[in-house]
């Protein structure tokens, strides 16, 4: 491993001057559970590495009227027990239980899930189901993208020396916070995932949904998301609006789950795991739906 110059700042402020003065490849690090392994590699070379811990800014969950906000340095392990996550954001609570390990939801961060940006970040899958909206600061301020468009290309240029899958952030630039709406009464999320074992598993896909419900029990707003299915989890809206208006019977459910397997193909048609994934979405999603009529209880 190359030698890099260790910086723990315990303000934003801090990180700004430190961008400033240092001249060499900086990477950031949160949990270290994804880069700690690229730089162990040398896959990651930086000059300089800047330690989040201790930057209790980014460190938080809170509710206001209309949002859910959450730091970027929050912890699997913190969302997924939080009482406001539980209650209000189901899908999210249970993508990132899903994580790794304990040790690795005790380290590993909501920030660091984004900005690595692997197709099968589980608690982005949910996120994306959520319509979450980033929050990234920068010494010039702040700026907002939604995490869709966060992973489109054409955004701002990647930082060389971190291990960033993802265009969306600059050099000089922290993620800051990641929220999204509050869920209405009627409405409810679910995520899940398939993975080769229950523990330590990368996921093979996932699923997330967030279903609104009118007075008469028709679905008046769906989210559906799916992950490990192309480059990063996205939303798969023809299937969404199979749904829109109905009933969730199992004739519409049905329709619905083999909308999302012909996505499945349109996206990785060509791919070994296609044969296996159009399928295996079907029942995934099944039980995403499963636990949102559970929850209803439609
Ligand atoms: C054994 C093992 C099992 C795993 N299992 C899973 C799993 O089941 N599901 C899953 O989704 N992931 C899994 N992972 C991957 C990893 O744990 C997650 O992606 C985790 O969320 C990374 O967060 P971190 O805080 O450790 O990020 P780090 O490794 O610290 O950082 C990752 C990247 O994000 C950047 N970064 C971090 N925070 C910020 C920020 N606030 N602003 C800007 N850039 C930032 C860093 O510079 C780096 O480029 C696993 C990893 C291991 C080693």
């Amino acid at each position: 491993m190359k030698e890099f110059k260790y910086y723990s700042p315990k303000s934003l402020n801090e990180i700004f001057k430190i961008f400033e003065a240092e001249k060499g490849e900086t990477c950031l690090i949160a949990g270290g559970t994804d880069v700690m392994l690229e730089i162990n590699s040398k896959k990651v070379n930086p000059d300089v590495v800047i330690n989040l811990k201790s930057i209790d800014e980014i460190n938080y969950i809170k509710e206001d009227n209309e949002f859910i906000r959450i730091g970027a340095g929050t912890t699997f392990t913190k969302l997924s027990s939080d009482a406001v996550i539980l209650n209000s954001a189901r899908a999210l609570a249970q993508a990132c239980s899903k994580v790794g390990s304990t040790q690795i939801r005790n380290l590993g961060t909501i920030g660091g899930n984004i900005v690595t940006g692997s197709a099968c970040g589980d608690s982005v899958s949910a996120l994306v189901a959520l319509d979450a909206i980033l929050v990234i600061q920068s010494p010039k301020g702040k700026r907002e993208i939604t995490l869709t468009d966060f992973y489109s290309p054409g955004q701002k240029s990647v930082c060389d020396g971190c291990y960033h899958n993802t265009p969306g952030i600059g050099k000089d630039e922290v993620l800051v916070e990641v929220y999204f709406k509050k869920a209405e009464k009627n409405e409810f999320s679910a995520f899940r995932k398939l993975g080769k074992r229950k523990a330590l598993a990368k996921s093979i896909l996932t699923v997330g949904m967030s279903i609104e419900f009118d007075d008469d029990k028709k679905v008046k707003n769906a989210r559906i998301s799916l992950g490990a299915v192309g480059k990063h989890p996205y939303r798969v809206t023809s299937a969404e609006n199979i749904i829109d208006g109905k009933k969730l019977s199992d004739e519409t459910i049905e329709d619905c789950l083999n909308e999302i397997s012909n996505i499945v193909i349109a996206n990785i048609g060509s791919r070994a795991s296609c044969p296996f994934k159009k399928e295996s979405v079907k029942g995934v999603a099944r039980e995403v739906f499963a636990s949102i009529i559970e929850q209803s209880s439609l």
